[in-house]
């Protein structure tokens, strides 16, 4: 009986193997579940790769056609129990994965998740913990019965025939690299960055350290080059660390925060040291860049990079203490346009001042100052009903309405 193989390990095959792999039988691959499924395999100390063959097996070459649709971004087949059953869906390829690691992280070990990783699979508590440390104890926990019935009468006969799921995941990762050549190996990459869905940033700025140095005004950027259209994901960040530390020569990617046109959030440069943002106002700052050129006619800041802008903001703004009035504009500072002349800092404030004060984006003026009133007269208290101004109110919280106005005539 061949040794098994352990679900723990640092990934061995390289993103464009994997990649070319894949799109051997279906060209129309997108490459960043590759690079998702190692970079978040490594945060967790988990095989990216091989689950990477999993979700090969699990989607059909990522070409689903089974109960779980392609964008459900659930590549393991997670809560897919069959009999038409679509299984879990996530909202982007990152946290598709993340839960897929997870819960493969779940099986293979007893650790808690990793410090800083809030968890996103839905399954992870159902999970034995540590009762399957390799891949080919899974038959019959991840997928059940893990064998097919149709060809063998028993999961040990489908074993004995190397036949068992975990043992087929397996089979493909061997045919992956030995059929895909290895790439020649690239300058290691001396730095990675994290990005971070809104309210994962929340959880994190929760927990980051407060920094060393007074924080007074927050500065916001565009990178005008990368384009929107520029973007790759984290190789476009990279791209900027590269470019500001070896051509500029500075000690560090020039930002604190990039916000990307997927509406993630990535890390920077650390908060304990000042940007490299606007000549000569760069104390006390946060640096925020905006990847796009928001100048006239060029490319427009909306949709989930609008969002994620601001609530960055605010998230900023409220974790230090800071007003409207401390985000400032490059270009209050210099002959630049920066952060783009399509962009009104009076429009920008506004967006932002739309998130502080708890309403939906777009909230009609006069709904607001409805509801502000509820709130100033002390009939409504909690602030959850601001997000909920559409929906009716139950039964009790309208009694609770009623009694405190009735209190207030009295
Ligand atoms: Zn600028």
């Amino acid at each position: 009986m061949a040794s098994k193989n352990p679900i723990m390990g640092r990934s061995q095959a390289a993103a464009s193997q994997m990649v070319s792999f894949v799109r051997g039988v279906n060209p129309n691959f997108n490459p960043e579940i590759a690079s998702d499924f190692l970079r978040v395999g490594d945060r967790y100390g988990v095989r990216g790769d091989i689950a990477f063959c999993q979700s090969i097996h699990e989607t059909n070459w990522f070409r689903f056609g089974g109960d779980v649709k392609p964008n459900q971004n659930n590549f393991g087949g997670i809560g897919a129990t069959g009999g038409g059953n679509p299984g879990h869906s996530f909202a982007t390829i990152e946290e598709g994965v993340t839960a897929q690691i997870q819960h493969l992280y779940a099986y293979a070990t007893r650790d808690p998740l990793p410090a800083g990783e809030p968890l996103v699979s839905p399954r992870f508590h159902l999970v034995q913990r540590g009762s399957a440390p390799n891949w080919e104890d899974l038959a019959g926990k991840w997928a059940v019965p893990g064998y097919d019935p149709r060809k063998y009468s028993s999961l040990q006969a489908a074993m004995a025939a190397g036949e068992s799921y975990g043992q087929l995941i397996i089979r493909i990762y061997q045919r992956m690299i030995q059929t895909t050549p290895a790439p020649t190996p690239a300058p290691s990459k001396d730095r990675t960055f994290r990005s971070f869905s809104i309210d994962q940033f929340q959880e994190y700025l929760q927990n980051l350290p407060t920094p060393t140095r007074p924080i007074n005004h927050i500065q916001i950027h565009h990178t005008w080059k990368p384009r929107i259209t520029d973007y790759t994901g984290e190789q476009t960040i990279y791209n900027m660390w590269k470019y500001h530390t070896q051509t500029n020569g500075w000690a560090d990617i020039a930002q604190h925060f990039t916000v990307s046109p997927d509406g993630l959030i990535w890390d920077g440069r650390p908060l304990d040291q000042i940007p490299a943002g606007i000549q000569g106002h760069n104390t006390g700052g946060i640096m925020i860049e905006i990847i796009g050129n928001f100048d006239q006619g060029e490319e427009r800041l909306e949709g989930s990079q609008l969002e994620a802008t601001v609530h960055l903001v605010r998230l900023l703004l409220t974790r230090f203490n800071l007003q409207l009035r401390d985000i400032v504009f490059h270009r209050e500072h210099s002959g630049k346009t920066c952060p783009g002349s399509g962009l009104s800092k009076e429009w920008f404030l506004e967006q932002v001042q739309q998130v502080e004060d708890g309403y939906p984006p777009q909230t009609p003026l006069w709904k607001k100052e409805a509801m502000d009133w509820m709130y100033e007269q002390g009939l409504l208290t909690h602030p959850m009903w601001k997000e909920k101004l559409e929906e009716p109110l139950p039964l009790w919280a309208y009694a609770i309405v009623l009694q405190r106005f009735r209190e207030k005539i009295n």
